[in-house]
């Protein structure tokens, strides 16, 4: 028999690898199991997020952006350059080396804190112990008090695509491309298809979106979404909404898809096809045959509002878990399970998780839409405020988008705040830190706001809500 831990953890993503250094930090014995392993065949922390995930498409958003704002911005702003092109190489170059800075980083960070990093892949077996099989074949077993599955998830694969070494990928596929495809297919205008398919149109390719719903971006204020679809189109990304993908086939260096729509089938051909339908818990042998940890029949492990799985002493947090996969939620699932194995009381506000798309203008909100606080029979008031009206953002050559501030009309206590436009996702904690604090759109209004910032739009569309904007007509 190997070493005690207090708390083990499986998996060194967002939701793992925090969990883990909290608990050392709150002086338990803490080890966390990782199998990922980079091209070297070095073990990987950071799990999706860092490796594939939230921080190498932020790279290529980024480069991206910069490149379109230098082609045809800079003009406008009186700046004269030459012609502008992109290295692609170097781009993914750029956003590898971050992501080899952050994986190598928590590796850092676990010394640190004195985590215990045990390389090789875990599996829960029963008795408050976790087997780990290192990358050589070899088998330990380690005993701990407590136990975290953090095993997150992984793309969900659709029969009418099969995923085509090159030609037909996943998000991790789409992050590697390594020229710009010239036509684009993405199937899912979720947000990691808008991201990817943004990256791309950006730096040239001819992007098709095909969206098996009517709706885009349901889950964003209707106000919001529209604009979004405005802007998006505007760029020249071709969103179909009400296309149901039904088959694919690869000829030679082509995909041909097709779809149904309104109209009928419709077929498209691409150099290029990313398939980003959304992402499932990834469970796959982590917990034995015989320890009765439930999962739910889409294969999420079962755990209540603190986390618990149906067997004492196992916790499971993170995208493997339900709610929104964000690697804010898994972190925050992260923190508060380890408070709660020291001792602790400790919760997560699932009302106010924030959501950022980051496309340009980039999509926030928190908290609920309009529609959906009228399904629930409660009554609102709203405010908005368009971009376009604020002084910074015509400064900084931004003057798209606007914030909606949703409240509850006999209280005005705030439900929710949706925006789209520039820096959205850093405006958006605003509206957490309000919802988090019980906060009403009139204390919004009578806090004190920076000049010039795009953050007056927040500051107006919550005066706006009881129809006292200043800066608007
Ligand atoms: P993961 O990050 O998936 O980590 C799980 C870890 O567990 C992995 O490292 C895996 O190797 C390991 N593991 C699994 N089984 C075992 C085992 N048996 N033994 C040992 N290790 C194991 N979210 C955001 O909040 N913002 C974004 O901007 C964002 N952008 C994204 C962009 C893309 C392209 C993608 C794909 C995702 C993005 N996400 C984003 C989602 C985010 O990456 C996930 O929500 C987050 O990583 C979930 O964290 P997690 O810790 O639950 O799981």
């Amino acid at each position: 028999m190997a070493d005690k831990f207090d708390v083990i953890v499986i998996g060194a993503g967002p939701g793992g690898y925090v969990a883990a250094i909290r608990a050392a930090q709150l002086g338990l014995k803490a080890a966390c199991v990782e199998k990922w392993q980079d091209k070297q065949g070095k073990v990987a922390h950071g799990g999706t997020c860092l490796n594939v995930g939230c921080i190498p498409s932020k790279a290529l958003l980024e480069a991206s952006h910069k490149f379109v704002e230098a082609r045809d911005d800079f003009d406008e702003l009186g700046i004269v350059g030459g012609d502008v092109s992109m290295d692609v190489k170097k781009m993914m170059a750029r956003k590898d080396k971050i992501v080899k800075n952050l994986t190598g980083g928590i590796s850092g960070l676990f010394k640190a804190n004195g985590v215990t990093a045990l390389n090789g892949t875990g599996k829960v077996i029963g008795n408050k112990q976790v087997e780990v099989t290192d990358f050589d074949g070899k088998t330990a077993t380690y005993e701990a008090d407590s136990i975290v599955v953090a095993a997150g998830s992984v793309p969900v694969e659709i029969p009418p695509t099969p995923l085509t070494e090159g030609l037909i990928v996943d998000s991790t596929g789409a992050l590697e491309f390594e020229e710009t495809p010239k036509r684009l297919g993405v199937i899912g205008a979720g947000v990691i298809g808008l991201e990817l398919g943004s990256v791309w149109n950006r730096l040239g390719a001819d992007v098709t979106v095909l969206e098996a719903m009517n709706d885009f971006l349901p889950m964003v204020d209707a106000s919001i979404a529209k604009e979004t679809q405005k802007q998006l189109k505007k760029q020249g990304m071709d969103i179909k909404l009400g296309a149901k993908v039904s088959g694919s086939e690869v000829k030679g260096e082509e995909v041909v898809v097709k779809y149904e729509d309104a109209d009928g089938e419709q077929e498209m051909t691409f150099d290029k096809l990313i398939v980003c339908v959304g992402r499932k818990p990834y469970t796959k042998g982590v917990i034995a045959d015989g320890v009765d940890v439930e999962l739910d029949p889409r294969g999420f492990i079962t755990v209540d509002d603190q986390c618990r799985t149906s067997v004492p002493g196992v916790y499971a947090i993170g995208d493997c878990v339900r709610g929104p996969m964000l690697a804010h939620k898994a972190s925050e699932e992260g923190i508060m399970v380890a408070d709660i194995i020291a001792g602790h009381k400790a919760e997560v506000n699932y009302d106010a998780i924030p959501s950022v798309i980051y496309t340009a203008p980039e999509v926030a909100w928190v908290g609920m839409t309009e529609q959906n606080a009228k399904d629930q029979g409660i009554e609102v008031k709203t405010g908005a405020f368009p971009f376009a009206a604020s002084g910074r953002a015509m400064a900084n050559n931004a003057t798209e988008g606007s914030a909606k501030v949703i409240a509850d009309a006999k209280t005005d206590r705030i439900l929710g705040l949706h925006i789209v436009g520039q820096h959205a996702g850093e405006m958006i904690a605003q509206g957490v830190i309000a919802m988090e604090f019980g906060s009403s759109a009139e204390d919004l209004a009578l806090t004190c706001y920076a000049h010039p910032t795009m953050s007056e739009a927040v500051h107006e569309a919550a005066l706006a809500v009881d129809g006292h904007a200043i800066h608007m007509a």
